[in-house]
């Protein structure tokens, strides 16, 4: 459907503002071929490989995960090496990527796959979507990178050219939901070359069409862009943060919890894994950890237990210590 939108799929877009779909396919495309970034997982259409890619660029850039991947590829070249390994070698394997729960989806995934799909990650989106972790974009993107499905799905930088290009401009507030641009992500697809589009897509709001800054003056479809003409008035209004007050995350107990994982990768493999002392393990990840941080450390723990990323075991001791015993936790990797 290559130069057409339907009506029916995106009905929140008039049809004026999408009837140049097929000049800006072109040139997006050709924009891509010049200037698109070579990345590892663009060399292969391998579903697995590029099921990985997906879930490790999750809420990363793009030069950070490329060691990682390179190194957990290598480790685990198949969706079976992966499947047959313990939880504790893939957590070691995805090294100081971060946002840990991804790796136990992905282990999760792997063995699903296995038992239920002969081993091969499914192309269909929708059966994709029921495997844990995997969301709307992560199945549009293995179906299409790997499979070459028509598909369109949304990432921040899709979502954002997509929303400026057809819609209008997307600050102070988006005027579309994500629903529509989802639909239009669809639609917009060029018949047949919906990698290069998609791809082209990712890489053009990473270098051109940027949150902060969009280098309109030397956009190739800047002339049929619904933000063009609004979007620098559209940033001047948003009003300006006082210094100082930026979101505040919590950034330490992440921190820690990295540190923490660290620590527990950095232990022998079983059988001979015995886990770490806690008030040890406090000492290991914090230079100023004192006896009164256990409680502390141990919702850190706590934390990392829920989500399938540590193991806390209970020593019992062999003798009568006294009274009042302190508790005596070793945690190890799952
Ligand atoms: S003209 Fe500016 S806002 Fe519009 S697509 Fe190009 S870079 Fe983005």
């Amino acid at each position: 459907m290559a130069g057409t939108f339907s009506n029916r799929i995106v009905h929140d877009v008039p049809d004026p503002h999408l009837s140049h779909l097929a000049k800006i396919q072109d040139a997006l495309v050709a924009w891509f071929a010049e200037h698109g970034r070579d990345l590892p997982w663009r060399h292969t259409r391998d579903p697995w490989r590029i099921l990985v890619s997906e879930i490790m660029l999750q809420q990363i850039q793009v030069a950070r995960a490329i060691p990682f991947y390179e190194t957990f590829i290598e480790r685990f070249p198949t969706v079976q090496a992966l499947a047959d390994a313990p939880l504790a070698d893939a957590i070691r394997a995805w090294g100081d990527l971060g946002r840990y729960r991804r790796i136990v989806n992905l282990h999760r995934t792997a063995r699903i796959v296995v038992d239920a799909h002969d081993g091969r990650v499914p192309a269909d989106e929708a059966v994709l979507r029921t495997l844990p972790g995997i969301g709307p974009y992560t199945a549009g993107a293995v179906a299409c990178f790997a499979y070459g499905t028509d598909t369109g799905f949304i990432d921040t930088n899709m979502r954002r050219v997509l929303h400026r290009l057809f819609v209008g401009p997307d600050v102070p507030e988006p005027i579309v939901t994500d629903r529509v641009l989802r639909a239009l992500a669809v639609a917009a697809v060029p018949t047949g070359r919906s990698w290069d589009w998609n791809q082209g897509l990712m890489d053009f709001g990473a270098g051109v069409c940027t949150a902060r800054k969009p280098i309109c003056d030397r956009c190739p479809i800047a002339i049929y862009c619904r933000a063009k003409p609004s979007i620098r008035a559209a940033l001047d209004t948003v009003p300006r943060k006082p210094a100082g007050a930026a979101p505040r995350y919590d950034t330490t107990n992440r921190y820690y919890r990295g540190r923490v994982l660290a620590e527990l990768r950095a232990l022998p493999a079983a059988p001979t894994e015995v886990g770490i002392p806690m008030p040890e393990l406090g000492t290991r990840v914090r230079a100023d950890f004192r006896p009164t941080d256990l409680p502390w450390l141990q919702g850190v723990v706590d934390g990392l237990a829920k989500d399938g990323l540590a193991a806390i075991a209970e020593d019992r001791p062999t003798y009568d210590p006294g009274p009042e015993p302190l508790p005596r936790l070793r945690v190890k990797l799952p």
